[in-house]
C-alpha cells in the first residue's frame, strides 16, 4: 500500500500547515477539507485537512490520529477562500478555519452514540471475528443503550474512534446524534399520523363506536401532524390518542425539531409592485446572477427607497434555477424587522444566524445550510461562512457599517470584502446596499469595479426630511438670557447655577407638538449611561480613569463614576481633586440623563430607552421596537441602535441630541461616521402622508458633514471628504495596516513598536510603504495596558494590488515572530490589516 501523507492547518498562531502521516486504516476516510484529530507537542488537536501528497520531505512525521468527518467540513471552494483570507489579513489558516464554521462543532466528543438496529446478533454475525474494536462497541451499546464517542473510545482503548464509528453507522448499524452537554437531545416532537385503519373509523361514522373526543383527534390529526396541536384543538388529553394508538387508528412517533431561531406573529407580506427604479435594479442583478457571472452592485437608495425588496425580489427569481443566497445584516439582533420580512417571504428556506442563538442551534443551522435544506441565510459577518451550494448571491445590507469588520481577534476580516472574493471565486453576485455607502465603495464605483444603481426616491413617494441645526452654544446664551429675565420680573435671586439642559427650546416645543397630535418621536444620542462627565464649575476638572485615561461616566442607578473600557468603578468625588471646589456638576448628556430630563419636561408621555443597558435580554431590543411601533410608547430614545433597520410611519420627528459624541473623536473617519449616522437616523422621519423634520443639536454648526447633511447631499459630501482622504494618503487611496503593540510596561512595548517599524523602514519598501509611528493610541492605556500603534499606508500608486505591502508585512511578521522580541510573552502584538477603527 502507498504512503499517503496529509498537510494539516491547525488552530495555533503560526504562519505554516504542519504534514502529518495517514495511516493505512484512515487512508479511505482522510479528504481534504475533513477535520481531524493530530497529536501536537504533548496534547492533540483538532485540525483540517487542507491537501493530501503521495511524498514528504519532512522527517519524523507523526500519524494523524483519526479523522472525525463523514463528510467534509470545508468544500474545496471554502479551503481556497480561507486561505486567501489567511494570506490576506495575515493570520493562521488554522484560526480561519476555526472561525468560519460553527462553535458547536467542537465539542464533538460529547456525541452519543446508540445502536439503530436493535438485533444485535445480526450485527456480529456480520461482522469479521477479527474485527475485535467493532464487536467491543457493539456489545457496549447493547449493554448500555447509549455512549458518548469519548466514553466508547476510552472503554474499548482505540485511537481512531471516528473512523470506526462512521464505519459502523455507514452500514446501518449505529446513530451518532449531536448532542452537546448543556442541549437536550436532538431536540424532538410528538407526531400523529392516521392510520388507513383510522380514516375508515372515520368515514364509518357512528358505527364504529367512537367517542366524540376521539373523532375530533382524528379529524385534526387529518390536517396538523403535531400532536401537542392536534390535543389542543380536540381539547382532549394524551391519554385518548393512547386509546387511539391501542386500537390501531393512530401512529405516534417522534421526529427532530430543527432548533433555528423561531419568530411567532408573521404576517403575510404584502403584494407589492415594484417602482420603475427598483425594477430596474431587479433585471440588471437578476440577469448577471443567472449568467453565473461575478459582479459587484452597489445599490445606493436612501432610507425608505425599497432597497431590501430588491434584495427579496431578486432572492425569489433566483432560488427556482436552484440558487442560494445570504444577506448579511450588521447586526442581526438590532434588524429583527429585515429578518421578519425574510421569513414572511420565504418561510422554512430562511434560517437566522443569530449572536443569541446556542451552539446546538447554530450548528443545526449550519448542517441544514451545507445539505441544501434551506437556501438562504442571514446573519452578521460570520454567515458569509455559510456552507450553501450553488450560492448565487451575498447581499450586505448597509455595508457602510463597522461591524462587518472583526476587530478584536484573529482573524481580522472584512465580511464585505471575504464576501466579494468568495462571490468573485465562484461566479456570484454580490449587493452592497446603502443609504450612506462607504468612500471605499462609493470610490469603486468611480473607478469601475462596482456597478452603481439607485433608488433616489422614497417608495411611498415621502418627502426628505426638513432638517434644523440648534446651536447650542447660542441656546446656552438664551438660557441664561431667559433667567436673568425671570430673575428682573420676579424678584428672585439669581441661581448660581443654570439650569443644565440637553434639550433646547426648539426641541421641546416640537416634541410637545408631536405628542399633541398622536404622532411617534424618536431621539438619539450615541452614549449611553447617564452623563459622561463629572465636571467642576471652577477649574474645569474632569474625572478621568486612572488606568485609561478616558473620562468615567456617571451611572444613577449605582450612583457611581465608571470607566467603560475597562470596567474601573469609584465613587464621585464632593470637592474637585484640583481646586477643592465643591461646584461639581455632571456635564454632557448620556441616554439615561436624557430620559430623566424628557419625563420632567413631558410627565404624561411614554418613553422606551434603547442601549446597551436596556437591551441586554434576548428580544428586549425586538419588544421595545415592536411597542414603539404599535403606538403604545410616544418617545423612543436611544443611541445609534435607534437610527438603523427601523421603519415606522407614524414617526414624523426626529431629534439629535448632540451631533457632537462623534464628531471629535480622533479617527480618520470621525466625519464620515457622523455623515452617516446623521443622514440615517433623519431617515427615519416622515412618510407620504405625515411630512417629517428633524432637529440636530450640536456645538459645531458649520462642520462640513453637518452642512452636507442639512442639504441631503451625498456626492457633494463625498467630494470633500475624498478630497480630505487623497491629501492626507487615507484609504480608498492607500492599504492601512495598524499594529497595536500591548503590554504592562510602556518603555518595553515601545521599543517592539519601534523595532517593527524600522524593519519595515527598510530601503527596499520605501517606495511602496509609508510607516508611521509608533504612537500612542488614542486610548492610550485600557485595563492597565498600554498601547502603541505603528501604523503602515501602503501606496496604491506603486503598489496597486497590495502585494508588496502583504509581503513586507510578512516578513516583518516572520522576522519578529523568531526574534528575542516574538518571544517575550509581557507584549501582545495584534496586526490589523484595513482597520476599521483608529482608536
Ligand atoms: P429600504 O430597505 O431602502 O429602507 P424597504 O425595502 O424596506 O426600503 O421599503 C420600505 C417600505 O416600503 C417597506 O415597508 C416595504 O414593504 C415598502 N415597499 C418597498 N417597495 C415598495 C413598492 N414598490 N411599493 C410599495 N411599497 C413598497
Ligand atoms: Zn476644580
Ligand atoms: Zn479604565
Amino acid at each position: 500500500m502507498s504512503t499517503l501523507f496529509a498537510d494539516i492547518a491547525l488552530p495555533v498562531p503560526l504562519d505554516q500547515t504542519f504534514t502529518y502521516l495517514v495511516p493505512p486504516d484512515l487512508h479511505a476516510a482522510a479528504k481534504p477539507g475533513c477535520r481531524v484529530l493530530v497529536p501536537f507537542g504533548r496534547t492533540s488537536l483538532t485540525g483540517v485537512i487542507v491537501s493530501l501528497s503521495d511524498r514528504s520531505t519532512v522527517p519524523g512525521i507523526k500519524p494523524i490520529r483519526d479523522v472525525l468527518d463523514r463528510k467534509p467540513t470545508f468544500s474545496a471552494e471554502m479551503l481556497s477562500l480561507t486561505h486567501w483570507i489567511a494570506e490576506y489579513y495575515l493570520a493562521p489558516w488554522g484560526e480561519v478555519l476555526k472561525t468560519a464554521v460553527p462553535q458547536g462543532m467542537a465539542s464533538e466528543s460529547k456525541r452519543i452514540v446508540r445502536l439503530s438496529v436493535p438485533d444485535t446478533e445480526s450485527i456480529l454475525s456480520n461482522l469479521k471475528p477479527t474485527a475485535k474494536k467493532q464487536r467491543a462497541v457493539i456489545n457496549l451499546l447493547a449493554e448500555r443503550k447509549s455512549l458518548t464517542i469519548s466514553q466508547l473510545q476510552r472503554s474499548t482503548n482505540t485511537k481512531s474512534i471516528y473512523s470506526l464509528l462512521h464505519e459502523l453507522s455507514e452500514r446501518g448499524w449505529i446513530a451518532i446524534e449531536d448532542e452537546r452537554p448543556s442541549q437536550p437531545r436532538t431536540k424532538t416532537e410528538k407526531i400523529i399520523i392516521v392510520k388507513d385503519e383510522g380514516r375508515k373509523a372515520l368515514e364509518h361514522g357512528k358505527e364504529t363506536n367512537l367517542t366524540e373526543k376521539q373523532e375530533k383527534i382524528l379529524r385534526e390529526a387529518l390536517s396538523e401532524s403535531q400532536l401537542s396541536a392536534v390535543l389542543k384543538k380536540a381539547q382532549a388529553s394524551l391519554s385518548i390518542a393512547e386509546t387511539l394508538r391501542k386500537k390501531g387508528l393512530i401512529e405516534i412517533s417522534a421526529r427532530e425539531v430543527i432548533r433555528t431561531f423561531a419568530f411567532d406573529n408573521l404576517e403575510a407580506p404584502p403584494t407589492i409592485t415594484l417602482n420603475a427604479y427598483q425594477k430596474k435594479a431587479l433585471d440588471e442583478i437578476s440577469a448577471v446572477v443567472e449568467k453565473g457571472q461575478y459582479r459587484t452592485f452597489l445599490l445606493h437608495g436612501i432610507t425608505g427607497s425599497g432597497k431590501t425588496q430588491v434584495y427579496i425580489e431578486v432572492i425569489r427569481k433566483i432560488l427556482p434555477a436552484g440558487k442560494t443566497a445570504i444577506v448579511l445584516v450588521p447586526e442581526i439582533s438590532l434588524t429583527p424587522q429585515i429578518v421578519r420580512r425574510f421569513k414572511s417571504h420565504f418561510g422554512d428556506d430562511v434560517a437566522v444566524f443569530h449572536s443569541q442563538m446556542s451552539a446546538g442551534e447554530r450548528y443545526d443551522t449550519w448542517r441544514l445550510a451545507r445539505d441544501g435544506k434551506i437556501r438562504i441565510v442571514i446573519g452578521p459577518r460570520s454567515a458569509v461562512f455559510a456552507p450553501l451550494p450553488s450560492l448565487g448571491l451575498i447581499v450586505v445590507d448597509e455595508e457602510h457599517e463597522a461591524s462587518y469588520k472583526q476587530f478584536d481577534a484573529t482573524p481580522r476580516y472584512h465580511a464585505r470584502d471575504v464576501a466579494i472574493k468568495r462571490a468573485n471565486d465562484i461566479g456570484a453576485v454580490v449587493i452592497l446596499g446603502s443609504a450612506t455607502p462607504s468612500a471605499e465603495s462609493y470610490a469603486n464605483v468611480q473607478t469601475g469595479k462596482y456597478t452603481l444603481l439607485e433608488l433616489p426616491e422614497r417608495v411611498d413617494g415621502a418627502q426628505l426630511p426638513r432638517i434644523e441645526v440648534v446651536d447650542m452654544t447660542k441656546e446656552r446664551v438664551r438660557r441664561y438670557e431667559e433667567t436673568k429675565k425671570a430673575v428682573q420680573e420676579k424678584g428672585i435671586s439669581f441661581p448660581k447655577r443654570l439650569p443644565t439642559s440637553s434639550i433646547s427650546k426648539l426641541l421641546q416645543d416640537h416634541i410637545a407638538e408631536r405628542l399633541e397630535k398622536k404622532e411617534g418621536v424618536i431621539l438619539l444620542q450615541n452614549r449611553r449611561g447617564f452623563s459622561h462627565v463629572m465636571e467642576c464649575f471652577d477649574c474645569g476638572h474632569v474625572e478621568k480613569c486612572d488606568r485609561c485615561d478616558v473620562t468615567l461616566t456617571f451611572h444613577a442607578v449605582k450612583k457611581h463614576l465608571r470607566c467603560h473600557y475597562c470596567g474601573f468603578v469609584k465613587k464621585p468625588p464632593t470637592v474637585c481633586p484640583n481646586c477643592q471646589s465643591v461646584e461639581l456638576r455632571l456635564y454632557a448628556f448620556g441616554t439615561q440623563q436624557v430620559e430623566e430630563e424628557l419625563s420632567q419636561l413631558f410627565p404624561k408621555a411614554t418613553i422606551v430607552r434603547m442601549d446597551l443597558d436596556t437591551t441586554g435580554r434576548k428580544g428586549s431590543h425586538d419588544r421595545m421596537l415592536q411597542q414603539f411601533a404599535r403606538g403604545e410608547a410616544d418617545i423612543l430614545l436611544g443611541t445609534q441602535m435607534v437610527a438603523k433597520g427601523l421603519d415606522f410611519p407614524r414617526v414624523t420627528l426626529v431629534g439629535v441630541i448632540s451631533a457632537d459624541t462623534q464628531m471629535l473623536l480622533p479617527d480618520f473617519r470621525a466625519s464620515e461616521r457622523t455623515f452617516q449616522l446623521l443622514t440615517q437616523v433623519a431617515g427615519r422621519a416622515g412618510r407620504s402622508t405625515l411630512s417629517g423634520e428633524v432637529i440636530i443639536q450640536t456645538l459645531q454648526p458649520d462642520h462640513y458633514s453637518l452642512k452636507h447633511v442639512v442639504s441631503h447631499d451625498f456626492p457633494g459630501f463625498y467630494k470633500e471628504e475624498l478630497e480630505y482622504r487623497k491629501e492626507l494618503d487615507y484609504p480608498p487611496f492607500s492599504r492601512l495596516v495598524l499594529v497595536e503593540f500591548k503590554g504592562q510596561h510602556e518603555e518595553e512595548i515601545h521599543h517592539h513598536a519601534k523595532k517593527f517599524a524600522s524593519f519595515l523602514l527598510d530601503d527596499k519598501y520605501k517606495e511602496h510603504l509609508i510607516v508611521l509611528g509608533p504612537a500612542d493610541a488614542a486610548i492610550p492605556r485600557i485595563r492597565g495596558q498600554f498601547r502603541k500603534h505603528v501604523v503602515i499606508k501602503g501606496l496604491k500608486k506603486t503598489d496597486p494590488g497590495g502585494a508588496r505591502l502583504r509581503s513586507a508585512l510578512t516578513s516583518a511578521k516572520q522576522w519578529y515572530a523568531r526574534s528575542a522580541l516574538g518571544k517575550n510573552r509581557a507584549v501582545q502584538m495584534a496586526i490589523d490589516v484595513d482597520p476599521v477603527g483608529m482608536m
